[in-house]
């Protein structure tokens, strides 16, 4: 018998051997492992065990027949895994569709489609008086459809009858594998690319058959999705598939739909609303080259394809792209190796690039790509500071914003609101005694929800009664201190009485429908005052919105985050891009303390590019990343003294050099959350190598530390944050 490797689902970074006999690298076995059975995934054959054969055991199943990872996705994994530092078996499963972590078989999906019966076409020769039924029945003579089809048009009870009178039958069919999507492709409403998007696409297009990257730099509304557009056409033209990465937020429905009307083809839609089932069938069908397109969040960049002819990450700065738990990937990185491994094209596309993209494009590492003007020659919002010192505030709006919110609604405008904080206040303060309301468990203020009557604490989702007299002296002179979207909501509600007032948070907005729904009202004019935290920043068009107030932005000013700033001009940027699309003239305010902030003062009177460029050059003065790499070791635990203590060991492990600096153990941004202290160890060097080498060589030493298991701890490999 052989003995093969294989990769388990835990933490521990190592492999373990098995007896088995002939299964190919990239099946998935089970085996007991400890006492427990688990599913691993078989990376290899080796000569000798690592350990005694005699305590060698046999694998107890084999599940898979053909492997589910290729040989080039499970050397994606490989690389992600030793990139990472994290176990390549949990790295793996991560890749994974959820159902094939389990031990399932990796049999095809099957779809029931209804199937006319002898009896149904002798039926349906003799006139019918159900006209229903009758149309039913000619509709199957043609041939078969999926069930989930014919319930759109016909309702339930006629589906039943003629299955009742075995006129019908149901009938379980695989997941069509076909590939006729290239012969189905028709390509409709084409507009006429302007002549920078025209350059951009032959750019591209030039260069389809290899590895290049490209960072496409346009400003909202320039036409990035229809350069998208006409370089995946080329792609799929040429019998490849494509795969697109966009922000969870960017999933709408109405997205599928531009690209679906467009190639006429089905698409594969992944996103974290599915159920296992739908997940694997998209999973399924790309790995057989069934599809030509999928779009997806950030997993779905592990989606197997059998011609994978081009990747784009649309947004590419978006934050949703890096999971923040487990194998921390980056969907940008991997895409990135992806590309590469497989010798194709991959777009990057945003308004506001990260400052790595953005260095990279500059070093000539990727092909800058620029889209300057707005499709429609509509004017971008002008961006303007105000000086709240000293003025009076109502629900946090200055006075000459109020009047400005005035103008613009008379005008039939649509006034867009941001603030970023959900709830009806950040904190509920004691008149008389000055007590704050903390969360126990994180020592941070709970948020008010007026409207539910309680207090929320927006870290660990700690909940309580809103309190009636303050809990340290007993007063009732409680106040609500600052504002939040419910109480802007409450109050510009009062203060507008001719308009509507919609607040679109994550409190308000549960679920996807909801607010696509939402979105529609807005841009049927059924609501005039837009309320909102992140989620408006994101993507959507609103061409009716003329004035974008944000309450505060003082807060990303002055940020111990490196990234703050970066954050906030993003948001500041993204937010100007809903106003003002179409044809009239948007104006953005800014409240803050700080009009004479170089930072604000930059990016209003320059723009983002000049912005970015200019922050780059300060990053590098500062040995900042993307100047330097980080990896940062997080731990927690409800004793803080232990978390020190293992970093404490981390960090004598890890010698620092010239090369390589250890700073910590650091409180992380976000100190305690649900009880846990939380800390961080941060290793630092401007050579990439030299820093994966040194937490290489040592980190079997600390994974081995008695400390180790007293701790939660997690590498995290070029962090997007400090929290
Ligand atoms: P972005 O992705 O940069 O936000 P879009 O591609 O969504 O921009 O384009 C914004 C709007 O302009 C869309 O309604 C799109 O259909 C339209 N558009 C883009 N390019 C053209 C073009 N070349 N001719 C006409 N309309 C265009
Ligand atoms: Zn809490
Ligand atoms: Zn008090």
């Amino acid at each position: 018998m052989a003995i093969v490797q294989v990769a388990l689902p835990i933490p521990m970074r190592k492999l373990f051997d098995y007896f088995a006999n002939d299964v190919t690298p990239g099946c998935r076995v089970l085996v007991e492992f400890g006492n427990r059975p688990l599913v691993g995934i078989v990376i290899g054959e080796v000569a000798n065990a690592s350990v005694d054969t005699e305590k060698l055991k046999s694998v107890s199943e084999v599940i898979d027949e053909q492997p589910v990872f290729d040989e080039s996705m499970l050397a994606l994994g490989r690389w992600l895994a030793d990139y990472l530092h994290h176990s390549l078996g949990d790295t793996l499963f991560t890749m994974l569709p959820a159902a094939l972590r389990r031990n399932e078989a990796n049999k095809p999906q099957t779809v029931t489609v209804l199937a006319l019966t002898e009896l149904g076409c002798e039926q349906l020769s003799q006139s019918m008086r159900a006209k229903q039924q009758q149309a039913l029945l000619s509709m199957l003579a043609e041939q078969r459809y999926p069930l989930e089809q014919v319930r759109e048009q016909f309702s339930r009870s006629i589906v039943k009858a003629c299955i009742d009178k075995h006129w019908v039958e149901t009938i379980e069919q695989p997941v069509a594998s076909q590939q006729n999507w290239r012969t189905k492709i028709t390509i409709q409403n084409r507009p006429v690319a302007n002549p920078e998007q025209a350059i951009a696409i032959s750019t591209i297009v030039a260069q389809q058959h290899h590895f290049m990257p490209f960072l496409l730099e346009g400003i909202t509304g320039s036409g990035k999705t229809e350069v998208y557009l006409q370089a995946i056409e080329s792609v799929l033209l040429s019998g490849k598939q494509v795969l697109v990465l966009v922000p969870e937020i960017g999933l709408t429905p109405q997205t599928v739909k531009r690209f679906e009307a467009r190639f006429g083809i089905e698409i594969g839609v992944l996103h974290s609303g599915l159920n296992d089932n739908q997940r694997m069938r998209v999973w399924q069908q790309a790995k057989a080259g069934s599809l030509g397109l999928v779009i997806g969040t950030r997993s779905a960049v592990f989606t197997p394809f059998k011609q994978l002819g081009m990747l784009i990450v649309d947004e590419e700065h978006d934050e949703s792209y890096k999971q923040q738990d487990g194998a921390r990937y980056h969907a940008r990185d991997v895409a990135v190796m992806r590309a590469k491994r497989d010798d194709v094209p991959l777009i990057l596309g945003s308004a506001t690039p990260s400052l790595e993209s953005l260095n990279n494009a500059l070093h000539h590492k990727y092909h800058l790509l620029h889209l300057r003007q707005r499709t429609g020659g509509a004017i971008p919002a002008q961006q303007r500071l105000l000086d709240i010192r000293g003025l009076s505030l109502t629900y946090g709006i200055a006075e000459p914003l109020l009047e400005k919110m005035t103008t613009h609604l008379h005008a039939g405008g649509q006034v867009l609101i941001f603030v970023n904080r959900r709830g009806f206040s950040p904190s509920l303060v004691c008149h008389q005694c000055g007590h704050v309301e903390q969360c126990k468990h994180c020592d941070s203020p709970f948020t008010v929800h007026k409207a539910l009557s309680r207090l929320h604490c927006h870290r660990c989702d700690n909940r309580k009664r809103l309190p009636r007299y303050c809990t340290a002296c007993g007063s009732q002179e409680l106040l609500f201190q600052g504002v939040g979207t419910e109480q802007l909501e409450e109050g510009l509600k009062g203060l507008f009485l001719e308009s509507n007032v919609v607040r679109v948070d994550s409190d308000s907005v549960r679920g996807k429908d909801k607010l696509e729904g939402l979105i529609d009202d807005i841009n049927h004019n059924k609501y005039q005052i837009l309320i909102g935290t992140q989620i408006l920043s994101k993507g959507h068009h609103f061409p009716r919105v003329s004035l974008v107030v944000v309450l505060d932005v003082d807060g990303g000013l002055f940020s111990a985050d490196v990234r703050g700033a970066e954050k906030l001009a993003q948001l500041i940027t993204q937010l100007s891009g809903r106003a003002g699309r179409e044809s009239s003239n948007g104006e953005m305010w800014l409240q803050t303390h700080h009009p004479e902030h170089p930072l604000l003062q930059d990016l209003v009177n320059n723009g983002y590019q000049h912005f970015a460029r200019h922050a780059l050059s300060e990053r590098k003065a500062a040995h900042a990343p993307p100047f330097s790499q980080q990896i940062v070791i997080r731990a927690e635990a409800r004793d803080s003294q232990q978390v020190h203590e293992f970093l404490d060991f981390a960090k004598l492990s890890l010698t620092p050099s010239s090369d390589i600096q250890v700073i910590g153990p650091l409180p992380a941004a976000v100190f305690k959350r649900g009880g846990r202290f939380r800390m961080l160890l941060v290793l630092q060097s401007s050579q990439r190598s030299k820093l994966h080498n040194a937490l290489r060589s040592q980190l079997h030493i600390i994974e081995q530390s008695p400390l180790a298991n007293r701790v939660r701890w997690a590498v995290d490999v070029a962090p997007t944050d400090l929290s």
